[in-house]
This record gives C-alpha cells, sequence and structure tokens, in this order.
C-alpha cells in the first residue's frame, strides 16, 4: 500500500529545530501536495477544534440577524482564524513528546488519518524545512502572499525536499 510521509522540521536559520517530526497516511491522494494540504487541514481541526454547540439563546439571535444575543450578551459571529495562533501551535509539535503530543496537539485516536509513526521507506518520505509557514501556506494563510503552497510544491520531481523559504 502506498503511503505519504512528511518529515517537519520547524524554524528558520539558527532557531530551525534539530528535530524531524514524521506524519505517515495510508489515504489516497493525487499527489503530494494534495497530501500535505490534507496534513495542514488536520492540523488545523486541531487547532480549531470542535465547533462549540450555541446556547438555544444565541441562535435566536442568530436567527434575527443580530450581533450579540439579548440574553447572555454573547457575539454571534464565529471567532476569526488566527494563522499566527496556528504556527505557534503547530510549532509545539517541535520537541513534543507521544504523551504533549496526543495531550495539548491532537487527541490520540488509532484511525486518525494521519500519525507519527516512522515512514517505512524513509527515501520516499518527503521533508518540509519551515513547516509551520508551509503549513499555513497549505490552507491558505501564507505570512508571505508570493509565497503560495503552488509555489512551495513546484519543485516536487526534481527534489524531495521544500521549504518556506527555498
Ligand atoms: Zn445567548
Amino acid at each position: 500500500m502506498k503511503t505519504y510521509s512528511f518529515l517537519l522540521n520547524f524554524g528558520y536559520v539558527e532557531d530551525s529545530g534539530l528535530g524531524f517530526t514524521p506524519f505517515v497516511s495510508d489515504k489516497k491522494f493525487s499527489s503530494t501536495k494534495d497530501a500535505f494540504i490534507d496534513l495542514a487541514n488536520f492540523l488545523k481541526d486541531a487547532y480549531v477544534g470542535e465547533p462549540k454547540p450555541k446556547k438555544a439563546c444565541c441562535i435566536k439571535a442568530v436567527f434575527t440577524g443580530s450581533k450579540f444575543c439579548g440574553a447572555c450578551g454573547k457575539s454571534t459571529k464565529e471567532p476569526e482564524f488566527d494563522p499566527k495562533g496556528f504556527t505557534s501551535f503547530v510549532r509545539q509539535i517541535d520537541g513534543a513528546s507521544i504523551d504533549s503530543y496526543h495531550g495539548d496537539i491532537v487527541d490520540y485516536d488509532e484511525e486518525a488519518r494521519w500519525q507519527t509513526n516512522l515512514p517505512k521507506d524513509l527515501n520516499e518520505a518527503k521533508i518540509i524545512y519551515n513547516a509551520e509557514w508551509c503549513l499555513a501556506a497549505a490552507i491558505g494563510h501564507s505570512h508571505r502572499s508570493e509565497v503560495t503552497i503552488e509555489k512551495i510544491f513546484k519543485n516536487h520531481r526534481k527534489t524531495n525536499s521544500f521549504s518556506f523559504y527555498g
């Protein structure tokens, strides 16, 4: 069975971590880029968390188009995605233990589509440098608009590694 595997390395120049964190998936993807975008969304879901069910009073406020709930005063707006918070969140993976990874980042789940196992074939693994910014770019929140996920993966056939800063 073909697996997709990435070795994530976080940071830039002297700030670069010395560790490489593996992510492996048995899921089918049409390309390495699509697999990486899926990993980024997997971690985005972990960052955003489960959407909290709204209270009955707030649901009423949403239906009437109010900005705030008249009963409890809560804002009816969905919280905006915070790209900087996301990069800090994924950066925690650098130096995490199995325990802190499953405690603070992703809930333990043997069925999850991305696992932190070592790839069976290390030669097939793609190395992702500056991983926090590559992951943010993969979900459309690049901190440099000219560096898109398409640009990062442009050299796909030539190299086994990718980086945000080239
Ligand atoms: Zn309310």
